[in-house]
């Protein structure tokens, strides 16, 4: 569904900050992107969400090359760490903004701005402003923004972590449901080794711009296949 093919990314022309990367994600697939900081994680989201393109190689979305093709034409939803709410909009309008300059109208705005805020469970809140709402809140929010243009895939960029432990594992939870129930294909980044363990289909770990290891959670525990791997994979557990 979403296939990197010889991908390389440079940003100052010389050095490669994603080195060849070569990666196919399944429909409906939980495939987390696992790697210290600097590794080349969250270059990989932007070239697939369209901010930043690749300077080799092609990426392919649902069968078609996309490195042409626009953020806003791309049918992707985005969830990042600092959730970029409106402060001075309500949720409601937060949710039904980027609808409007899409040119809906406003019964289906309506319709689906509820439907999202339901998803994440929080219907009662569409009047209220940002700063009105806890840490968890506003990035439930967020997540009902990435979710209310109906996505085929959704990216989420270190997406829990602003938040406390006991949240984020409450979190982990909810994303992971939403992911099962909605068929969705997700394209999770983290550098929190146990978070990907417990919420991915598949991990990539990465490390210097390369792909270290791609497997299970349970592959990657039981078999890590090289020394960086079994070290960041054993640390903090
Ligand atoms: P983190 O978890 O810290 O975000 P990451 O694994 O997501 O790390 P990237 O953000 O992709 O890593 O960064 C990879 C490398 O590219 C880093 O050395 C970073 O400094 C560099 N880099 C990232 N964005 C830019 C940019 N816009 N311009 C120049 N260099 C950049």
């Amino acid at each position: 569904f979403v296939v990197f093919d010889h991908v390389q990314k440079s940003y100052d022309g010389q050095t490669l900050v994603v080195k060849d990367l070569n990666l196919s994600i399944g429909k409906g697939e939980f495939l987390t992107m696992l790697g210290p900081s600097g590794s080349g994680k969250t270059t990989c989201l932007m070239m697939l969400a369209g901010f930043e393109t690749a300077t080799h190689g092609q990426i392919m979305l649902d069968g078609r090359n996309i490195n042409d093709v626009p953020p806003h034409k791309r049918g992707i939803g985005m969830v990042f760490q600092n959730y970029a709410l409106f402060p001075h909009m309500t949720v409601g309008e937060n949710l039904s903004f980027p609808l409007e300059v899409r040119g809906m109208s406003k019964d289906e705005r309506a319709a689906r701005v509820k439907r999202a805020l339901d998803m994440v469970q929080m219907g009662a809140f569409i009047n209220r402003r940002p700063a009105q709402l806890s840490g968890g809140q506003q990035q439930r929010i967020a997540l009902a923004r990435a979710l209310v243009f109906d996505p085929q895939l959704v990216l989420m960029d270190e997406p829990l972590g602003a938040l406390d432990k006991q949240l984020r594992e409450h979190m982990q939870f909810e994303i992971k449901r939403l992911h099962d129930n909605l068929g969705i294909t997700v394209v999770y980044v983290t550098h929190d080794q146990g978070e990907a363990l417990t919420m991915s289909d598949r991990i990539a770990v990465f490390n210097d711009g390369r792909i270290q290891q791609l497997a299970t959670p349970s592959e990657l525990y039981e078999r890590p296949g090289n020394s960086f791997v079994a070290g960041f994979i054993g640390e903090n557990n």
